[in-house]
């Protein structure tokens, strides 16, 4: 077992020994999740830019598993939002997030993506959690390769530790409720 597998084997519960580990169910189908993670890059402005250079081989998000980018919502899990969204995007990006399947997550990249950023002005949404749930949201104008790794690490986190039936948990019926999403 190689170092990093052993960091993986060690964030959930299980009993090792030498050429055997036992687990439960739920805890190894959180840790396939969790490094397995499938972005979908919405990318609109700048902070698209960093997103390419956590992609690159300085920072290299394959080491978290999640090399393979999506541009599909039907095979991506993880939701990236980079950058200025204009109101008349909302109910584009929301289109996208409906058309992914679960367990899905939602990543909210940089200033603008979180808040409007410096574009407080009639035509900017002032945040995507306006119009899709956000489970991670990663500060900064634009936020650097570590801050934008961190978040997906947030992600992880949250991928090894929910229910493998994320979308029966009643919090997240109710969080999608009140988005009037199905
Ligand atoms: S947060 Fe800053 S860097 Fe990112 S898209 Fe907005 S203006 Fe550009």
């Amino acid at each position: 077992m190689n170092q990093l597998d052993k960091i993986k084997t060690e964030q959930i519960e299980s009993h090792q020994g030498e050429g055997f580990m036992l687990t439960k169910f739920s805890e190894a189908i959180g840790l396939a999740r969790a490094n397995s993670l499938w972005p979908l890059p919405f990318a609109t402005s700048c902070c698209g830019i960093e997103f390419m250079s956590t992609m690159g081989p300085n920072y290299d998000l394959a080491r978290f598993g999640s090399e393979r980018l999506s541009f599909s919502p039907r095979q991506a899990d993880m939701l990236m939002v980079m950058g200025t969204i204009a109101k008349k995007m909302g109910p584009i990006l929301r289109k996208v997030y409906e058309q992914m399947a679960e367990p899905r997550w939602v990543i909210a990249v940089g200033a603008c993506a979180s808040s409007g950023g410096i574009f407080d002005t009639y035509s900017v949404l002032q945040g995507i959690d306006r119009v899709i749930p956000v489970d991670v949201y990663v500060p900064g104008c634009p936020p650097r390769p570590e801050q934008i790794i961190e978040g997906v690490m947030k992600i992880q986190e949250l991928a090894r530790s929910e229910s493998a039936r994320r979308r029966e948990m009643p919090e997240y019926q109710k969080l999608l409720e009140s988005y009037n999403i199905d």
